[in-house]
């Protein structure tokens, strides 16, 4: 997507406009700024800068009123997909591509722990701290399943988690070869990151990731040293900031560091405190920051659950901190400010993913870690097949679909969340709010801020938006 950083909408040729009548598109966006308006279209990743006397001969378009003087108008709204044919249907044209995503079995996705073991306590996870590493005979049946699922020429795509997979590099090396043969094999792109504390992130953990292929990792800090380390602390409590720090600052010119800054109730006032260091450190135009909300992903986490952000709330102090990140030269990774149209909002309700625990039980979410037995939809077989032994767990992810969803047909950010976390808006009882994009909460904010970077005026340094 580019800006239009004229005081101009942009204009198509009078050939590329067809006769046919047109109408507003139903993902367009305008945030009035008084002697200006945003005008983002979610459908087309269209944004826009419109002068206000232009803007009212846009709302005369979009109204529908025709004629000569609005003729140049209604050309850049057309060009720009904020008005659209009238035979067009946005709705099927999204669904056909969800579903063909979700089930035209192209590509792979493994979302892999090799051990659910994590070598932190942190109040809030949910995961089971008692499991084990994946044993070898396990790796040989994960290596090929993989083999198995991977249709020729197709990318296959792999996420390392757990527990923390630093706990089980030599596991996650050798399922790595195993997984690099078959794609070598079959002629297929990989890709492969991993997420990690950060905390044994040294010399041989360096070189067993190069070996596996893995370029990217996530790491998540909880805020300022303070708060880190009152939040994730070694079993025995153990502070655990300034190692993970010093590991980054050694890794982060071999690897593409995304820093996942964990957001909740108790902490959001010490974030400005993390970027400061991380500045003060000279990491922030090497690495990548996003925000994620901290809430209570199942059971296991419930008990945090007083501490979390209401969605909406989050929504809004997360524009607020993308702000000062993106003002103080920081990159936003993780989409960017305004993800482009995607197909899924993730691949939970796709027939080629899969989340496959340390005893190789396949899930369809890595929020039912350490909960096989009541979530999971089967586990691997010798011959690496898909044994499924819970159809009806299968069937609920598979049978998901957005497009029934009525807040998700009449949403104006469709387009870019496509349905939102299906795990936690049936863990609500469908409240769909739960699940949602914080853009939906947040656009305003989000499109302005947008905006000021397309016209460079927040900060020359940033390549932030995407
Ligand atoms: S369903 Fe939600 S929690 Fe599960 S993988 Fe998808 S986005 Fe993540
Ligand atoms: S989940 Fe929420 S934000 Fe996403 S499309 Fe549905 S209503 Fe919109």
């Amino acid at each position: 997507m580019t800006a239009v950083p004229s005081n101009k909408l942009r204009i198509l040729g009078n050939d590329e406009i067809a006769e046919a009548d047109y109408k507003p598109s139903d993902y367009n966006h305008f945030v009035d700024k008084g002697d200006f308006v945003w005008g983002v279209n979610f459908f087309s990743s269209s944004f826009v800068r419109i002068p206000r006397e232009t803007y009212r001969r846009v709302r005369r378009v979009l109204d529908g009123e025709r004629s000569e003087e609005l003729e140049s108008v209604k050309s850049s709204l057309i060009q720009g997909k904020f008005l659209i044919p009238d035979s067009m249907d946005e709705m099927k044209y999204l669904k056909t591509r969800n579903h063909l995503s979700r089930f035209g079995n192209k590509g792979l996705t493994l979302i892999v722990a090799p051990t659910l073991r994590c070598n932190f306590g942190c109040e809030y996870c949910y995961v089971d701290l008692n499991a084990n590493k994946m044993k070898p005979e396990d790796r040989v049946k994960l290596g090929k399943f993989f083999y198995n699922k991977l249709t020729d020429g197709t990318r296959a795509r792999v996420v390392w988690t757990g527990g923390d997979p630093s706990l089980a590099m030599d596991a996650v090396e050798d399922i790595s070869h195993r997984f690099l043969e078959a794609c070598e094999k079959k002629g297929s792109p990989y890709e492969a990151s991993l997420i990690t504390n950060g905390y044994l992130l040294h010399d041989d953990m360096r070189a067993r990731l190069k070996s596996s292929k893995i370029h990217r990792l996530q790491i998540s800090i909880d805020g300022s040293k303070e708060f880190h380390d009152s939040t994730r602390y070694l079993p025995k409590g153990e502070p655990t900031y300034d190692r993970i720090m010093s590991n980054v600052e050694d890794t982060v010119d071999g690897f593409n560091i995304f820093l996942r800054i964990n957001v909740d109730r108790k902490n959001s006032d010490a974030i400005p405190d993390l970027l400061e260091d991380l500045k003060n450190r000279g990491l922030h135009e090497r690495l990548w920051v996003y925000f994620a909300h901290v809430y209570d992903a199942n059971e296991n986490s419930a008990a945090y659950g007083h501490n979390c952000l209401p969605h909406e709330h989050y929504a809004k102090v997360e524009a607020k901190l993308m702000r000062l990140a993106l003002s103080n030269g920081f990159k936003i990774g993780n989409g960017g400010l305004i993800k482009k149209p995607i197909n899924t909002f993730c691949g939970a309700n796709s027939k080629n993913y899969f989340v496959v625990d340390s005893k190789v039980n396949l899930l369809k979410c890595y929020h039912d870690f350490g909960a096989a037995d009541k979530h999971g939809i089967g586990h691997i077989g010798d011959e690496g097949q898909e044994v499924v032994t819970n159809p009806y767990n299968l069937m609920k992810w598979l049978g998901w679909d957005p497009f029934e969803i009525k807040e998700c047909t009449e949403c104006k950010v469709l387009p870019v969340c496509m349905g939102g976390c299906s795990h936690k808006i049936m863990n609500s009882n469908m409240q769909v709010e739960n699940g949602c994009a914080r853009l939906r909460f947040s656009m305003d904010e989000i499109v302005e801020l947008y905006g000021e970077l397309k016209t460079q005026s927040l900060s020359s340094g940033c390549s932030g938006c995407t």
